[in-house]
Formats: C-alpha cells, structure tokens, sequence
C-alpha cells in the first residue's frame, strides 16, 4: 500500500524545485487502514507558498484512487530530518540503531513483540530490519511467512555478502535459515556464535533506521557475545505479568546494567497482561494480576512502555506470517504507542 502511494504521488512536482515530492523527500510518514490514509508532508521551509497547492494535488490524487477512504493530509514545517542519519561507526555500516529485545524466559512473547514492533516502526516510515538471534526458538521466519528462505550470497565490493529475506517492506535474517529445528541442540555454543557473527557482520542489510534484535531468552554466553559484537544501543525487556518478578528478568536488567555492558534500557513491556475476548471487546480480564510490571518497573527504576494484551488477532498474525500490526488497528495503536517511545529513548541515548 505504502509503495502503491508513493508511485501514485511521484507524479506530484514541486513547481519551485522541478523535483516530484517522493523522490525530493517531502513524505514524512504514510499511515494507512481499512477506510483511512494520513499522508505527513514535511516542507523544509515555513511557510513554503507552494505547500498549499500540493497538498490538493496530493488529496486530490489520492480520493480519486481510493475513493472509499477518508483522505487526511497533514503539513508539517520546518526543515528537520525525519530520519535519524546512519552512523558509520557501526560495524554493520548503514544501520543507525541497533534495539535488543530480550526476555527473562521463553514463551512470554518476545518475538511476537519484536516481530509487531518492527511493522509499527515501518509503519511509522522507518526502514527495519529484524536480526534474529534466538537460536533456541527461531521463530521470525514464521512470525513473518518467510520459512523456506534459503539465503543467498553475493559479492559487493569485494565481499561476501547474505541476502536476507524481505516481508512487508522488512529486511530479516534469521538464524533459522542455517539450521533445522532438530539440530537445534547442537548449535548452542560455538557454532552458533560463529554464525551469528557472520550474519550480523556480512548480512546485506542496506540502509536501517532500526536493527531489532530478537535476542534468545535469558541471559548467558551467546548475549555476551552478541552484545560484543553489536553496537546495541538499547535493550527492550518483554514480561508477563507471572513472569516478571522472576530472578530471570532481574538478571537480564542487571546484564544491560553490568559497567562492561552498559546498555541503556529503553524499558520493560508486559505481554498478554490482559484478556479480552472477541465477543466481549470491552471487558478486561487480568487474569494474572495487574500492574505487576509497572511495579517491577518502578522498584528498579526501569521505564515501563506499556501493556498488550492477549488478543486472538496476535497469535493469528504469528500463526498466518502476517503480525497483527499489519491487519488489527487496535493491535496497531497499542504497538503505536510503545515503538514512540522506543524510538524517542533510543534515538536520545545513542547521541
Ligand atoms: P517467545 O519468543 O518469548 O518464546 P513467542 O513470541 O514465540 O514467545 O510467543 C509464544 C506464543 O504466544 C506464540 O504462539 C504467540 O503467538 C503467542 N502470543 C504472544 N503474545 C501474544 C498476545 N499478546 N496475544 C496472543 N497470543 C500471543
């Protein structure tokens, strides 16, 4: 949807410059649902007298090809960057931040989490690319419809280079492309840490805004690793609501917080911290106790992002290779509202 957009407004030119507004940059941000399309126009001047003008053309366009939907077009002045600019120092090159998403245990959801926060930030027009490092559980190319990739290697400029897979406009390379699950067992250890190493280092991942990294659960050998080898510049902790005064959460905080590591925490969400069931869309049923994480957030002084709930629509997404995100606008607000603020803590720790 958001490419068929961008072709559509191509043919939009600024009268000043001769450019057409895409490829100039004047799109901030494509949001799209069922009967809705917010298209954000960023002009690098204030008061730009052309803004006006454009911004019927770009209503106009839009109404005609999708008459059913509401078109908003919103302005906005002013000539900061809407993306944050890659760092060089990476190791990996064009990637500007590098998010790790780790959790206490297994089974809480942490990929389905990395997985729906990756398509919110795309949804937000950041370019993603997930890393997925679980090498207990490697479930992104499911989360993602992507199961039989076979990756391939490529020469640029002189190097070997794996292609990852491409969902939904997001760049992914999982650990499960190298290895079936029955070998599983075999490959914790050195095996695994060599492989990580090459996909982080050789993965042809372009230019990202935001690497996630589904980090495998708990805390040991292979974190360490990874987190020597990547120049992570946040970690995000995913709990529910049993699971979150464990001695395994506390670990994986005191991991980020240990001088050597020193990764600074972005905060701590709490899956499936309610139920709602689909005939009964208002009723909440915390069916685990409430505001656990909250309170574990505020003891060790940990910012807490907010709660997603157990919805139907979530395990579907995982089930059927499309996040929630992407099809549920409820799904997509809750997952909004926490990737805002991920980007806002990550963006300010890593200046
Ligand atoms: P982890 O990566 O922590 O091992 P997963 O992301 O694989 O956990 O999630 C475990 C299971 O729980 C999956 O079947 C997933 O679809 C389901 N699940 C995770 N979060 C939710 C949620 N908020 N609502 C419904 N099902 C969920």
């Amino acid at each position: 949807m958001e490419n068929e957009i961008k072709g559509l407004l191509a043919a939009v030119v600024h009268p000043e410059t001769g450019k057409d507004i895409v490829s100039d940059g004047f799109i901030e941000h494509i949001a799209s649902t069922a009967n809705k399309i917010t298209i954000v126009l960023r002009f690098a001047k204030t008061r730009d007298p052309f803004a006006g003008k454009i911004r019927k053309q770009v209503e106009t366009i839009l109404q005609e090809h999708f008459p059913q939907s509401e078109i908003l077009v919103v302005i906005k002045e002013g000539g900061q960057p809407p993306r944050p600019e890659p760092k060089t120092s990476t190791t990996t090159g064009g990637i500007a931040h590098i998010i790790a998403i780790a959790s206490g245990k297994g089974g809480v959801g942490k990929s389905t989490v990395t997985a729906n926060l990756a398509v919110a930030l795309r949804n937000m027009g950041f370019r993603v690319g997930i890393l997925d490092a679980d090498i207990y559980g490697p479930s992104q190319p499911k989360m993602f419809g992507v199961e039989g990739y076979l990756p391939d290697a490529v020469q640029e400029d002189g190097m070997d280079r794996i292609v990852p897979a491409e969902s939904m406009d997001i760049k992914l390379m999982s650990i499960g492309f190298f290895i079936k699950p029955t070998d599983a067992l075999l490959w914790r250890g050195a095996m695994a840490v060599n492989a990580l190493k090459q996909m982080i280092h050789q993965t042809q991942w372009g230019t990202l805004d935001f690497l996630l990294c589904d980090l495998p659960p708990g805390t040991g050998d292979i974190h360490l690793s990874i987190i020597g080898e990547l120049k992570i510049d946040s970690a995000v902790i995913v709990s529910t609501p049993q699971q979150v005064a464990v001695a395994d959460v506390v670990r994986g905080v005191e991991m980020f917080r240990n001088p050597n590591v020193d990764i600074p925490i972005a905060g701590i969400i709490e899956n499936m911290a309610w139920f709602t069931p689909e005939e009964l869309p208002d009723n909440r049923y915390y069916l685990f106790g409430k505001g656990g994480a909250q309170r574990f957030a505020k003891e060790n002084d940990i910012n807490f992002l907010g709660e997603i709930p157990i919805v139907q629509s979530i395990m579907d997404g995982s089930e059927e290779g499309r996040p929630a995100v992407g099809i549920d606008t409820r799904v997509e607000q809750w997952y909004r509202n926490i990737a805002e603020q991920i980007v806002e803590k990550t963006v300010k720790s890593s200046r």
